[in-house]
């Protein structure tokens, strides 16, 4: 009997909810209590340095050192108070996740002692020792000088007893090493081409800002049972397993009671989220038993996304507290749903207005017309590379799966929105505009509702959806840094606003009126970005083949699906934007193949190991108490009796050969392809490689070893079963 996998099950069986210690204050009171907010920049900073500090965020300004030196003082006294020990610049290298490196705030005090001391120039910048973080051959390891630099938008916190201060993280011939600096790089832009085209209708708009509200979706599993599956452990996802009798056929989990233990672990998160200023809001069940959901209300796009890594870690640090573990793997187990991490995005100006959603008079019909139509053309314009940007090994098992978004990008939009700009393709543009001097604009389409009636209609099967005001980008995957998803869609969006911009300016100076030049272009460009509008089913068949007619990215394999970063219009359009280089590009595919490479080749070795040390063996053990028993049968019954009685088992046995044996070859060959994979130099042909011959492999073995999980004794079985890790909570 497999004394380890009853031993957790049993263990998982017995707990109960850990009591959450509730705060005496209400939540308003304890909101943000570990953030640097400007309530505590007030109460911490001289006035003069608060002043100067505001100043310098709102308006994207440097600091001085003198003001810098302020901070620091105001800023560790704060952290200090608040029982913080060591401070580290925390910034998002190109790996998912954070990285941190603490220091202590003591210095010599030249007497032999120490102080605790914090500078303007520590608060600034520091040099981490880089040379371990991926950077796409562009930082040679011996010359290991990348830099980290505070990055003012996004306020300090404490997390654990440790100042940590966002920063961004760059090589010292200036190219990004991470995510948020092309991502300030890319809401910058989107700012200046948003808000240039949102002055035709209001003058007074000076900034644009970007807005993202993410949808986190995870598993949880008991950590008993989950320390009883080592594929689980090293690479977060079920290698294997035989799918259990009920899943989700019966679609009682989404939404309905959330379990006790799960309740307290939720209540835990929410509180530990609120101190840290992240504004939690919803949670609630998911489709798959044991997934749920965490959503936040949405931010500003750069703050929202230091929230959400800033959330990954704090997950998985409270699920423990209340023995569970958190899978943010896309797609833990197969043969259910997987976990995305929905972007909500919009843009919306200073002045309050949401750009993507209905207005109450034409002009304000006619600005939302203008942003949805650019938001189109632009992912029209780069599909693939969106596609890009979302994709990776894990979301790879969840792209083109069954429930989730397809491996093509296309755009839904609803009935009503689809009518209207039908509407604007067809007609002529002064039946369109009827101007008369008193009256200003008047549009004729039919009104444009301010809350899309059809919100029924939101079709799941969309990978960007246009939800009443705002697009959901729903392929994002649920593991992944939002901010590779917000690059590309920001950076697109405003090299598309750009160039929307400089055709309306030329048509104006040839004599055309305003209003006039802004919807002779936009039908242009709704005639151009019709093949990325799709509202029908994105899971059907039909579907892939009409998308390939239309010449959207239809490419699945992962490693190739990373070659549309390099394409001509994605290099234009990553530079005219100011957010990669040409260099950066390559470094960062780079790092895409070797990551992909680095992340088949451990669920290989770990499906090997599995296979022949712990599977085979216990399937062999099985074998042989049935071969005794067609001994014994054959024994006790002599004859033809015996042998008729002994097939049952013979069957058996002989099925279980063949699955054996099968697994062997594969496994062989698996192991072999890994080999000549790791010979080839290049990073993309090597990434294709492990694609090609190495995924296939691990496919076939982990048919097989779930065709013996069903016929191998249960008692014998030692890996916790699949309705043992999704039922047990
Ligand atoms: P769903 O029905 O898809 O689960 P919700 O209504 O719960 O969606 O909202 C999902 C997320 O969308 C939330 O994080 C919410 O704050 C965010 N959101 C709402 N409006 C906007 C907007 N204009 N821009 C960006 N995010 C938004
Ligand atoms: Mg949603």
């Amino acid at each position: 009997m497999s004394k380890l996998r009853f031993k957790v099950v049993e263990e998982a069986f017995d707990r109960k909810a850990i009591p959450v210690e509730i705060p005496a204050e209400r939540p308003e009171q304890y909101y943000g209590k570990y953030v640097f907010n400007r309530q505590k920049m007030f109460e911490y900073l001289p006035k003069t340095t608060y002043d100067a500090l505001v100043e310098a965020i709102d308006n994207k300004k440097p600091l001085s050192r003198e003001v810098a030196d302020s901070v620091a003082a105001g800023m560790k006294q704060w952290a200090i108070d608040n029982g913080a020990r060591h401070y580290t610049h925390w910034f998002h290298p190109l790996t998912d996740g954070t990285a941190e490196k603490h220091d202590a705030f003591i210095e010599h005090d030249g007497k032999g002692g120490v102080v605790e001391q914090f500078t303007g120039k520590l608060l600034v910048q520091q040099e981490p020792d880089a040379s371990s973080f991926p950077n796409g051959g562009i930082r040679n390891t011996f010359e290991a000088r990348g830099y980290s630099a505070w990055d003012i938008s996004s306020p300090a916190f404490i997390l654990d007893k440790t100042l940590c201060i966002p920063t961004i993280f760059i090589s010292y011939t200036g190219e990004s090493l991470d995510y948020k600096t092309p991502l300030l790089r890319a809401l910058n832009s989107v700012d200046k081409a948003a808000t240039g085209v949102a002055q035709y209708f209001d003058p007074n708009v000076k900034h644009v800002n970007s807005y993202l509200g993410w949808e986190q979706e995870y598993f949880l599993v008991d950590e008993a049972l989950y320390s009883a599956r080592p594929d689980l452990v090293m690479t977060g996802r079920t290698l294997m397993g035989h799918e259990s009798a009920k899943n989700q056929q019966l679609e009682d989990h989404y939404f309905g009671a959330i379990p006790s233990r799960v309740e307290a672990f939720m209540l835990d998160l929410e509180i530990e989220c609120h101190r840290l200023g992240i504004p939690a809001k919803t949670r609630h069940n998911e489709v798959a038993p044991n997934q749920f959901e965490l959503a936040p209300i949405f931010e500003e796009t750069n703050l929202a996304n230091d929230h959400n890594l800033l959330l990954m870690s704090l997950i998985a640090e409270v699920a423990r507290r209340h023995n569970f573990r958190v899978l943010l793997h896309e797609k833990p187990f197969s043969g259910i749903n997987g976990s995305g991490k929905h972007n909500n995005w919009s843009l919306g100006t200073d002045t309050g207005v949401l750009l993507f959603a209905p207005g109450k008079t034409p002009e304000a019909n006619l600005q939302f017309i203008t942003f949805i139509a650019n938001v189109m053309a632009a992912v029209y314009r780069h599909n693939g590379v969106l596609k890009a940007s979302i994709a990776s090994a894990t979301n790879g098992h969840r792209l083109g799966a069954n429930e989730a978004p397809p491996a093509i990008i296309s755009i839904f939009m609803g009935t009503q929105l689809s009518e209207i700009l039908d509407k604007l393709e067809k007609d002529d543009v002064d039946e369109i505009i009827n101007l008369s001097a008193k009256k200003g604009l008047k549009l004729n389409v039919d009104q444009i509702p301010e809350i899309i009636i059809d919100n029924t209609d939101r079709n799941r099967t969309s990978p960007f959806a246009f939800t009443g005001n705002r697009f959901e980008f729903r392929a994002v995957g649920s593991s992944a840094n939002c901010a590779s998803a917000m690059i590309a869609l920001n950076a697109a969006v405003a090299e598309q606003l750009m160039e929307f911009k400089a055709n309306v300016d030329a048509r104006i100076a040839n004599g055309q009126d305003k209003n006039h030049a802004i919807l002779s272009e936009i039908k242009e460009i709704i005639k151009y970005s019709k093949p990325i509008h799709f509202d029908g089913n994105g899971y059907s068949d039909e579907w892939k083949e009409e998308a390939a007619r239309r010449g959207l990215d239809c490419e699945t394999s992962v490693p190739k699906i990373f070659d549309a970063y390099l394409s001509k219009s994605s290099i234009d359009m990553f530079k005219s934007t100011g957010v990669f280089t040409e260099v950066e590009l390559e470094a960062r595919n780079e790092v895409k193949w070797e990551m992909y490479t680095k992340k088949i080749q451990i669920e290989a070795r770990v499906l090997g190991d599995l296979a022949v040390n712990h599977v085979i063996p216990v399937a062999i053990r099985y074998q042989s108490v049935l071969t005794d028993n067609v001994f014994k049968l054959k024994t006790l019954f002599p004859n033809e009796k015996g042998d008729k009685l002994a097939q049952l088992d013979l069957d058996t046995i002989e099925r279980m050969s063949a699955h054996m044996a099968t697994i062997m070859e594969e496994t062989k060959k698996m192991v072999n392809a890994r080999k000549a994979a790791n010979r080839i130099e290049n990073e993309r042909e090597k990434a294709i490689a492990y694609h090609d011959t190495v995924v296939p492999c691990m496919d076939v073995i982990r048919y097989h070893i779930d065709k013996l999980e069903l016929m191998v004794d249960d008692e014998m079985w030692p890996l916790p079963k699949y309705r043992e890790l999704l039922f047990i909570r």
